[in-house]
């Protein structure tokens, strides 16, 4: 095999991309990987998705030594906090990951061409940076993924005002953070440097924090964090920000009224993501982008033009690494002839505060607005034995079925490990399961997981314990 002619060429090695690469390789095809950093596994794994949960669980851990132990009678000393070696710690995780993904690529013997992809034609990728050379190509997957909205105003320096990657890496807890951005990004990032020590502000352009989310689980997951010390404006835009000592702050109302001043001596702007294309030539090619920049295809992957596929953050939807990686897999296999396939109904979504906030499918919003007959079960951790044995009671699990079918279409949890309880909900949502399906499954006792069951008997007001 030439080292400059492939079957498949994958341009971007982020979750989507290099799950692209493997399945395709396992497919027994020529792969290669053009990526421009220098390591694998794009936002997700290098300033993404792993460095924020490694801090979110050091600080975590952090909040509890220091303010949760008491009620289980252990008596500690001084809790001090030692922020450069939390920072060296989520450092040495990233490297495992991303040492991990050079392992997998020589495994299924993919070729790693470290530089900018740019696409001259159909067929053929141009590449400058160390492994520069042009290569030819049956199919290129483009997988260049997002990076942040900026806002107007606030002009970013990735250190007094910064987006998630200057705000994974401060040197010192901010005493003032303002966040922009009720988002995933916003609690998250703004959990971890409240339970640090700062005092976090998060300004929300809507009317509630997580506005994607079912209402009543936002609305919980608000009270939550405010009981934790996180401050909220909602309703509330930022229209410039002045840097200087600390930076100043003009907010006002969204609707309109009477601006007003905050100084902040960190500013988190999470206001969203956007696709990334810059220097891909897409133009040139003829490869359509949307008005908002994502590139167009088709629900084969596919790009107005043959050969062309894309994947990932870069053609919208929801924002999330493992919707990535699934469709890497899924057009993969398309390219080899096989039948891949991505369940969009089946997407859970987590964000990691504490507790954790889960959610899959519609919302009760939603399914008002679709005009859908629906049920609702509902059950709260207060009732569930682990969760108090854990001394973990915040939260509800609840669970939206169709009213004729019993079908599941919507599950929101708030509560301990919410993220893994979701996943046999989501997993019941692949079979298309009816409530009952779950509630009648035998759940191990005393685990979290019975609030999930006992939310689905709940579906027919048949919850034993409550
Ligand atoms: P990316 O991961 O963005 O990878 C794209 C890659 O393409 C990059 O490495 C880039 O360098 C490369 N590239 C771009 N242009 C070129 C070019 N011309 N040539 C060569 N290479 C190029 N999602 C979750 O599911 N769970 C989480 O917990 C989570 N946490 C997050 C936390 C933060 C702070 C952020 C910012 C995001 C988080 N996400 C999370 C979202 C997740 O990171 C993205 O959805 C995911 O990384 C998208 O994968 P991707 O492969 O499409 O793109
Ligand atoms: P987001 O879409 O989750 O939240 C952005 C928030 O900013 C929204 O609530 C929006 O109403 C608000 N907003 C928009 N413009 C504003 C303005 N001018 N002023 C004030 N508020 C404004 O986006 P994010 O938090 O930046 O995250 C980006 C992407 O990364 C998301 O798609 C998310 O899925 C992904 N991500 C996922 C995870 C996870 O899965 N745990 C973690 C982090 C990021």
């Amino acid at each position: 095999m030439a080292d400059t002619d492939f079957d498949v060429v994958v341009i971007g090695g982020g979750p989507g991309g290099y799950v692209a690469a493997i399945r395709a390789a396992q497919l027994g095809q020529r792969t290669a990987v053009v990526e421009k950093g220098t390591t694998l596994g794009g936002t997700c794994v290098n300033v993404g998705c792993i460095p924020s949960k490694a801090l979110l669980q050091s600080s975590h851990l952090y909040d509890e030594a220091k303010n949760h132990l008491g009620p289980h009678g252990i008596k500690i000393g001084k809790v001090e906090l030692d922020l450069g070696e939390m920072q060296s710690r989520k450092v040495k995780v990233v490297k495992a990951n991303t040492d991990g993904l050079d392992f997998l690529m020589k495994k299924n013997k993919i070729t790693r061409l470290l530089g900018a992809g740019k696409i001259t034609a159909p067929g053929k990728v141009e590449i400058s940076g160390k492994d520069a050379k042009s290569i030819t190509t049956k199919t290129i997957i483009i997988a260049t993924g997002s990076d942040s909205t900026p806002l107007p105003g606030v002009t970013i320096d990735e250190k007094q005002i910064v987006t998630s990657t200057g705000a994974l890496d401060l040197p010192a807890v901010p005493k003032h953070l303002v966040v922009i951005g009720a988002g995933v990004i916003g609690l998250e990032l703004g959990s971890v440097w409240r339970r640090l020590g700062a005092e976090v502000t998060v300004i929300e352009f809507l009317d509630r924090a997580l506005p994607q989310h079912d209402g009543e689980i936002s609305k919980q997951a608000q009270r939550i964090l405010e009981k934790q010390g996180m401050k909220f404006m909602l309703g509330t835009k930022v229209t410039a920000a002045k840097p200087g000592k600390d930076v100043a702050l003009t907010v006002e109302p969204a609707k309109g009224g009477a601006a007003q001043e905050i100084k902040a001596d960190v500013v988190l702007v999470a206001i969203g993501r956007r696709p990334y294309t810059e220097g891909l030539g897409l133009k040139e090619v003829g490869v359509e982008l949307d008005k908002r920049g994502f590139v167009v295809v088709d629900k084969h992957f596919q790009t107005k033009i043959p050969g062309i596929y894309a994947i990932g953050d870069v053609i919208g939807g929801l924002m999330l690494a493992h919707k990535a990686e699934d469709e890497g897999y899924a057009a993969a296999e398309l390219i080899a002839g096989q039948a891949g396939h991505v369940n969009y109904d089946a997407i859970p979504g987590v964000v990691y505060t504490w507790p954790e906030v889960a959610n899959l499918g519609k919302t009760e919003e939603q399914l008002k607005a679709e005009g859908v007959a629906y049920k609702v079960g509902k059950f709260p951790f207060t009732a569930n034995g682990r969760a108090r044995a854990n001394g973990d009671t915040e939260g509800f699990v609840k669970i939206l079925a169709d009213a004729k079918t019993d079908r599941v279409i919507g599950c929101h949890i708030i509560g301990p490990q919410a993220g893994d309880l979701l996943a046999e909900v989501v997993i019941g949502v692949e079979f298309a399961t009816a409530a009952e399906d779950i509630a009648r499954s035998c759940h191990a006792h005393p685990s979290l997981s019975e609030a999930v069951k006992e939310a689905a008997l709940g579906v027919a007001g048949l919850s034993i314990h409550i």
